[in-house]
């Protein structure tokens, strides 16, 4: 068996897929909130359920001899499905397609949702790990970014989902909350630590343009932190998660030993994957295509893609370099970079990529500038 954590680049293996649902329905609207949602509201849930079924099919009969390795459900909020939805959704794609008997089935969750009656419902289900969107532990900061839970409830949802049998939980927190101070973003990370979940994420908030955030910063800027901020409380957070001995896998998460997400690592490392729901995005043989972010839309037309431009060799670079692991020379050259041109723009780029056992990879000043530091390499 392939090894989770080898270091692999390209789809060696294409005939197994990673697939994604998107949940779009909220509860309440996050102040920083940027991704497709609607409104809680059964009769519309109902509807994207049965839409569900019908996209499951139709994939299945494309791809159901490729082996399904994960199964994530985003959002949105998939916590505010019923278990036994759930359940019925993990059946319909068992039947449609070669679900792996061991594969990763990842829920992201709302603390808030998380009674243990539910939680013991999804892990009947066949949830096998959940994402929880934690983002602080402290109240003050969550009311500010609009969250529904406060940090009590947090810790007491993640609590709850050891109970309920979850061996693989992974927490969500985010650097420049307004208002969070050096000191109060080290006291989330210590209780997140001290909560001791397998995994972490850990975000830069980002304002968009014209969002509530946005106007709160314009009104209240000294509530927010800049960039010399957000990179002190970066780097101080992976040197405490590595010596509570979580390895910093990619730009953004952190895992125990083997608890990586396999899921997202199929991203980073360019293998297939399918998105279904809407607005959901899919990558199966070097072609990029989405659902438009419409869920009335996507409900009489489940299969309606829009292609979107892909250039997997670029990508590879571009995503695997995201990777602690790096990536192998070869896929420069691949992507169109002699090694000529190649090792000029590295040694330029000196402080933020370097080699390590035959790989490029970025230093951890190169996570902080990731964008900008692989634009300049693959320009
Ligand atoms: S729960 Fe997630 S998807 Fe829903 S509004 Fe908040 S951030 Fe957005």
């Amino acid at each position: 068996m392939r090894a989770l954590f080898d270091g692999s680049d390209v789809n060696a293996d294409p005939v197994t897929l990673g697939l994604y649902l998107h949940v779009p329905f909220c509860r309440t609207r996050c102040r920083y909130c940027d991704f497709y949602r609607v409104g809680e509201n059964r009769e519309r849930m109902d509807r994207f359920l049965a839409a569900l079924e019908t996209e499951i099919d139709e994939w299945g009969r494309r791809y159901g001899d490729r082996r399904v390795e994960s199964v994530f459900f985003g959002g949105g909020t998939p916590s505010l499905l019923e278990p036994r939805e759930v359940g019925a959704i993990l059946r319909r794609l068992a039947g449609a397609f070669d679900l792996a008997a061991d594969a990763e089935v990842t829920a992201e969750a709302n603390p808030s949702d998380l009674t243990l009656a539910r939680l013991v419902g999804l892990r009947e289900a066949g949830v096998g790990r959940l994402s929880i969107g934690v983002q602080s532990f402290v109240d003050r900061e969550l009311r500010l970014l609009g969250r529904r839970h406060d940090a009590a409830g947090a810790a007491e949802g993640v609590e709850r989902a050891r109970q309920a049998g979850f061996e693989r939980l992974s927490l969500d927190l985010m650097i420049g909350i307004p208002a969070q101070t050096d000191g109060s973003f080290a006291h989330s990370v210590e209780r997140a630590i001290a909560l001791a979940p397998e995994h972490l994420s850990l975000y830069l908030l980002e304002v968009h343009e014209g969002s509530e955030l946005d106007f709160l910063r314009r009104e209240r800027p000294r509530l927010f932190a800049g960039e010399e901020a957000q990179r002190r409380r970066y780097l101080a957070m992976r040197r405490r998660l590595q010596t509570a001995g979580y390895g910093h896998y990619e730009i953004s998460n952190f895992a125990r030993p083997g608890a990586e997400c396999r899921h997202n690592l199929r991203y980073w490392r360019c293998q297939d994957w399918l998105g279904l729901g809407p607005a959901a995005h899919s990558f199966v043989d070097g072609r990029r295509f989405r659902h438009r972010p419409d869920l009335e839309g996507w409900i009489d037309e489940p299969l309606a893609i829009e292609e979107l431009p892909a250039d997997p060799a670029a990508e590879r670079v571009f995503l695997g370099l995201r990777l602690a692991e790096g990536i192998a020379p070869e896929l420069l050259e691949e992507a169109g970079l002699g090694a000529a041109e190649a090792a000029r723009r590295i040694d330029r780029l000196a402080p933020f990529l370097e080699w390590r056992s035959g790989r490029l990879a970025l230093t951890p000043e190169g996570y902080l500038l990731s964008n900008s530091v692989l634009a300049e390499l693959l320009r």
